[in-house]
């Protein structure tokens, strides 16, 4: 099987090295990042292996089609980058890693959240240029505030585990409810009510035509004055202009964001050196309260094996014409 490795970075390569000693697979690794402009690399592959920011749309699915790609391997959860339709109507799988390390990406939602309240970002810095001075740092208890979960899933679950740890009230909003977190004290709310009684909101659902911009002006009007929002899902949840107008507006009070709606400009490139044209990110970082990482909430070893081994399995499935068992359909 011949697979072209698409949007790949040196930690991506050294890890399917790392599994792929015996060189059962033929990797060809590329830095670009998947699109129809780029799409005519795949001439002679097997499969392409694919990740969050690639654009798998209609014209890339036409030209893989064209070029003889048969699986489409995405090294992540979320596949609201690929055209399933399109690649069904070509005949092509998708395969995906459903569930690496939830609690890769939940820990890191807590991350956010307690740099945020704590400020340990902005003491490092202050102490390291021996400024002692406590001005500004003051935060709040986590114990007995009320975190709302959007999302209840793997990651939403991991998340709430961990918020109840701390002693907080959960309360959440999925289409399904898990009877675990009811039994753990988790209370399911409609939407609204979510978004009305959560001192802290966190983002956990995946991006559909129906989640796109859950949190815009409306929404944002219905939540408390200076509430705490952490999106380390997908960026179009958040519709980003209403959020910049809510941080001015002081509506959010703390804003934590691991994916941004326009990311795949920016996310995972050193771009110190460039000058950046992309102003709602300039003035996201212009607020003193807003925390943006760049899509690293899945990056730890754990996950980095896990989605390495699991790629590999749905690829060697479809090898053998096994049953695709994270197949996307
Ligand atoms: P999951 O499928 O286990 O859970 C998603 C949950 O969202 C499900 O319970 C589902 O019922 C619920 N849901 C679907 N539509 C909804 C809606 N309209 N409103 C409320 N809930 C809805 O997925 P997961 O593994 O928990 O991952 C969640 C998301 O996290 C993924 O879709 C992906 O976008 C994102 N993610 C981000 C990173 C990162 O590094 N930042 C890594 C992995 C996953």
């Amino acid at each position: 099987m011949k697979i072209a490795v698409f949007s790949t970075k040196s930690y991506d390569q050294e890890y399917f090295e790392n599994y792929n000693s015996e060189k059962k697979y033929d990797f060809t690794f590329f830095e670009t990042s998947l699109t129809s402009s780029t799409a005519n690399l795949t001439l002679g592959f097997d499969v392409i292996c694919a990740f969050v920011n690639d654009k798998i749309d209609q014209d890339t699915i036409e030209i893989l089609a064209k070029n003889g790609v048969k699986l489409i391997a995405m090294r992540c959860a979320g596949f609201n980058n690929v055209d399933i339709q399109s690649a069904k109507t070509h005949g092509i799988k998708v395969v995906r890693v459903p569930a690496y390390s939830p609690e890769a990406v939940a820990e890191h939602s807590v991350a956010l959240i307690l740099t945020l309240n704590r400020k340990t970002h902005k003491a490092y810095n202050r102490v390291r240029e021996g400024n002692f001075s406590l001005k500004n740092l003051i935060g709040f208890n986590l114990h007995g505030k009320t975190v709302g979960v959007v999302g209840t899933g793997q990651i939403g679950a991991a998340f709430c585990r961990i918020m109840k740890g701390f002693g907080c009230n959960l309360f959440a909003y999925d289409l399904t409810e898990s009877q675990e977190l009811v039994e753990m004290g988790v209370q399911y709310l409609p939407i609204d009510e979510v978004f009305m009684q959560s001192d802290i909101i966190s983002l956990h659902c995946p991006l559909t035509p129906g989640t796109k911009h859950i949190v815009n002006s409306s929404s944002l009007a219905q939540m408390k004055d200076g509430v705490m929002i952490i999106n380390t899902s997908r960026g179009a949840l958040i519709n980003t202009a209403d959020a910049i107008d809510g941080l001015a507006q002081k509506k959010i009070g703390y804003l934590g964001i691991d994916v941004y709606e326009q990311e795949e400009k920016l996310f995972f490139e050193d771009l110190s050196e460039s000058i950046i044209q992309d102003d709602y990110i300039l003035r996201l970082n212009s607020f003193p309260n807003v925390l943006i990482t760049s899509h690293q909430a899945y990056f730890t070893k754990e996950a980095m094996d896990q989605i390495t081994l699991i790629t590999l399995d749905n690829i060697q499935a479809f090898e053998n014409k096994q049953q695709l068992i994270n197949e996307v359909v």
